[in-house]
C-alpha cells in the first residue's frame, strides 16, 4: 500500500512553503495580462477527445502519445486537457463571443496533463499561464501578445532569457516547405528516429521538433520555411518584426522553430532561457488562424501563447529573484485557563474581521506549551488571557521581538492591535491614522 502514501509519478505536491511563490507568480502574470486588456476565462479541465484531436492535431505528439484519455460513466470519450487554447477557442464559439467586440482577449491559469517522461521542468500535471486573442489577423496583434510575455519577465527582472522568433506561414505556402522537407529527410531515412519515420509521412515539419540529437543534427541542413513563404505571410512576417523594433523587443530569427501543435499559422514564438536545464522554453506562442474553422466556427484568426508556470519558477529561483515573504502572525492569544478559551476565541475572530493575523489555542493546551507555540508561530505579539486580565478588562501585548510590554485595554483590543502593529512596522513617529497605514499594508498582500 505504499502508493497511498506516494503522488502519481510526474505530479508535485506544492506545500506552503513554495506555493506563496506560485501564488506571486499568478498574481503577476494575471495583472500584467489585465494591463493588456485581457479578461480571465476558466473552462473545465476535461473535455471530449475529439476537440484535443482536432484542435491540438492528430499529428501531434500530445494527440499521439501524451493524452490522458479515459471513457467516463456513460461510455464517453473525455481527456484531461493537454493546454488551453483548445478548450478556450471551444468556449469562444459555444458562447457565440464572436458577437463580442473584437478582438476578444483572455487569460488563463490552468493545470495541464502529458503523459510524458517526467525530469526538470517536465511533469505529467503541469500548469501554464496562458493567454488568447481572437478574431484579428493583424501583426499588430502577434506583437502585442509577444510584448505582454516580455512586459511579465521585465517586471520579474529576469535578463537571461531570450525571444527566438519564427514564421511557419499559411497552409498555402507550406504545402510546399512540406514537399522540400520530405525530400530532404527521405535522404536520412536510415538515421532518424522511429517517431520522426512516422511523421516524414504524416507530416515532415514535426522532424524539425525532435527532441533526438541525431534528427537535430539532421534538422539542421534542412529547408528553410522562411525560404517558402508566399508574400502575405512574409509581408507580416516583416511588419511583427517591425513593431517588435518600435518596442525595442530583442529577437533572434531562429528558423528551426515550429512549435509542436498543429494550429499554428505564421508567427511562432519562444522565450528561451539556458539556466534551467534542458527544458528552457519557458514560453511558447504564435498565430493559430486555422483553429476556429477547424472547430466548426467560421474562419477567425487568433493568436496566443502558454507559459509553464513551474519552469518560471525554476527561472526565477535560478536567477535569485525574491518573492515577498508571506505575512508573519501578527498575534497569539493564550488563554491561561480552559474556561477562558472562549474569550479568547472571541477577541481573535474580531481581530480578524479587522485583517489582523491573528491565532489562538485550539488543542487545549497548557500556557507553556501555548507560548512555544506561538514562539514557533513567530508571533509579533502575544497576550495572555489570565484571571486578573479577563476581571479588569486589561492585558499586556507583548512585542515579542523587543520585548517591550504595552497595556491595552480588552474592550477596543482591536484598535490598540492595530495601532501596535503600525507602531511596530513603521516607528513611533508616523503620520496619518492607523488604519490608511493598514491599507496600505494591504495592498502589499498577495
Ligand atoms: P516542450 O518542447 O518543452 O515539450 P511544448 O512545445 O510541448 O514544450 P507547449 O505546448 O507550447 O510546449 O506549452 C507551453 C509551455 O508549457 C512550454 O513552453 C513549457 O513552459 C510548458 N510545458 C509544456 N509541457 C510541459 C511539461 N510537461 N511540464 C512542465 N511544463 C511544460
Ligand atoms: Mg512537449
Amino acid at each position: 500500500m505504499a502508493y497511498l502514501t506516494k503522488a502519481p509519478r510526474g505530479t508535485a505536491d506544492i506545500l506552503p512553503d513554495e506555493s506563496y511563490k506560485l501564488r506571486f507568480i499568478e498574481k503577476t502574470t494575471g495583472d500584467a495580462a489585465a494591463l493588456f486588456g485581457f479578461k480571465e476565462i476558466r473552462t473545465p479541465v476535461f473535455e471530449h477527445t475529439e476537440l484535443f484531436q482536432r484542435g491540438v492535431g492528430e499529428t501531434t505528439d500530445v494527440v499521439q502519445k501524451e493524452m490522458y484519455t479515459f471513457a467516463d460513466g456513460g461510455g464517453r470519450s473525455v481527456t484531461l486537457r493537454p493546454e488551453g487554447t483548445a478548450g478556450t477557442a471551444r468556449a469562444f464559439l459555444e458562447h457565440g463571443l464572436f458577437n463580442e467586440p473584437l478582438p476578444q482577449k483572455y487569460y488563463y491559469h490552468t493545470s495541464c496533463y502529458r503523459y510524458e517522461k517526467p525530469q526538470a521542468g517536465r511533469l505529467r500535471e503541469f500548469h501554464q499561464f496562458g493567454v488568447e486573442s481572437f478574431g484579428t489577423g493583424e501583426p499588430a496583434q502577434d506583437a502585442e501578445i509577444i510584448s505582454l510575455a516580455k512586459h511579465i519577465f521585465d517586471l520579474f527582472g529576469l535578463t537571461g532569457i531570450r525571444l527566438e522568433l519564427n514564421s511557419i506561414g499559411c497552409p498555402a505556402c507550406r504545402a510546399d516547405f512540406q514537399k522540400a522537407l520530405r525530400t530532404y529527410f527521405e535522404g536520412y531515412k536510415a538515421e532518424l528516429c522511429e517517431t520522426c519515420l512516422g511523421r516524414l509521412e504524416r507530416n515532415p515539419m514535426r522532424i524539425l521538433d525532435c527532441k533526438s540529437p541525431v534528427c537535430a543534427e539532421i534538422a539542421k541542413g534542412a529547408p528553410k520555411v522562411l525560404d517558402f513563404l508566399c508574400e502575405e505571410c512574409e509581408t507580416h512576417f516583416a511588419a511583427v518584426k517591425k513593431y517588435l523594433d518600435a518596442m525595442h523587443i530583442e529577437y533572434t530569427v531562429n528558423p528551426t522553430i515550429v512549435r509542436g501543435l498543429d494550429y499554428y499559422t505564421k508567427t511562432v514564438f519562444e522565450f528561451v532561457s539556458d539556466s534551467i536545464g534542458a527544458q528552457g522554453t519557458v514560453c511558447g506562442g504564435g498565430r493559430y488562424d486555422g483553429l476556429v474553422e477547424e472547430l466548426g466556427g467560421t474562419s477567425t484568426p487568433a493568436c496566443g501563447f502558454g507559459m509553464g508556470l513551474e519552469r518560471l519558477k525554476l527561472l526565477l529561483e535560478a536567477e535569485g529573484v525574491t518573492f515577498p515573504e508571506e505575512k508573519r502572525t501578527e498575534i497569539y492569544i493564550a488563554p491561561a485557563k480552559a474556561e477562558y478559551s472562549f474569550e479568547a476565541l472571541r477577541l481573535t475572530d474580531e481581530l480578524r474581521r479587522d485583517g489582523v493575523i491573528a491565532l489562538t489555542d485550539v488543542s487545549a493546551r497548557s500556557l507553556k506549551a501555548q507560548m512555544k507555540f506561538a514562539n514557533k508561530k513567530n508571533a509579533l505579539f502575544t497576550l495572555v488571557l489570565g484571571d486578573s486580565e479577563i476581571e479588569t478588562a486589561r492585558a499586556k501585548a507583548k512585542n515579542m521581538d523587543t520585548g517591550e510590554e504595552t497595556e491595552v485595554d480588552l474592550t477596543r483590543l482591536n484598535e490598540e492591535i492595530t495601532g501596535l502593529l503600525v507602531h511596530a512596522m513603521f516607528g513611533a513617529d508616523n503620520g496619518g491614522s492607523a488604519l490608511s497605514k493598514l491599507t496600505l499594508l494591504d495592498g502589499g498582500k498577495n
